[in-house]
């Protein structure tokens, strides 16, 4: 299976489609914890990815994440908009010079999260985006010796995803926004941890869709 950028026009259209129809109960779910503006921040930066997906298509992975990455920092706002940004270009440092493969994206992807974890100064178990980021990479890293098919791996990941999302609800935010609220967040869903999962199956349905 190839999975090239020539997907990207795809995947970003199957992303804006995926948050939009989710945006009322999600941003009722920031309203809850967080300031919600989270679902139009991300709306934001993805028309912006929107209005360049076919410059993205003539790219490799290594230069469409990069550009991908700079418009996320600057188009995204919020604490989410660096936090994207620094995962895509991190990304892209990652990959350079590397013939990509499952291997490749997954250390990539790997050190793309890692980056969230530093400049959100966060982790697991915290209720934010992370408890998706993170579990999902450990999919990916585990998938070579585990030795499973391509749409083992896809339904793993979904599964991960919704699972990760789903812890968030019995945390204490002890990030951003929410952790101003502390024990009183115990119950909602982090929205940042929600967008991550929606935008992980919507990319996972476009690769689907090429096995
Ligand atoms: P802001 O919090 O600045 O209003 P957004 O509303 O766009 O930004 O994004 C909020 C989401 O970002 C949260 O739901 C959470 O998942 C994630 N988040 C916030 N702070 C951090 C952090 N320090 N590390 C990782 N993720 C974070
Ligand atoms: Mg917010």
């Amino acid at each position: 299976m190839q999975i090239t950028p020539q997907l990207l026009p795809e995947m970003i259209e199957a992303i804006d489609q995926a948050i939009s129809a989710n945006a009322e109960e999600v941003t009722a779910l920031d309203q809850e914890i967080g300031d919600g503006d989270h679902v139009y921040n991300l709306q934001r930066g993805i028309e912006a990815l929107k209005s360049q997906e076919q410059d993205f298509a003539a790219l490799d992975w290594v230069a469409a994440w990069q550009k991908i990455g700079m418009t996320m920092m600057s188009k995204i706002g919020g604490a989410s908009g660096s936090l994207y940004g620094s995962l895509f270009v991190t990304m892209s440092k990652a990959a350079k010079d590397r013939q990509m493969d499952l291997s490749v994206f997954a250390n990539a992807f790997a050190e793309g999260v890692e980056s969230i974890k530093k400049r959100g100064r966060a982790d697991v178990g915290e209720k934010t985006m992370l408890d998706v980021w993170v579990p999902v990479v450990e999919c990916l890293q585990d998938a070579a010796s585990e030795g499973l098919s391509e749409s083992e791996l896809l339904d793993k990941i979904n599964e991960v995803a919704e699972a990760g999302v789903e812890a968030t609800r019995d945390m204490v935010a002890k990030k951003g926004r929410a952790s101003f609220l502390g024990e009183r967040t115990i119950g909602h869903i982090d929205a940042g941890a929600k967008t991550a999962q929606l935008m992980i199956a919507a990319v996972c349905s476009v690769v689907g869709k090429q096995l």
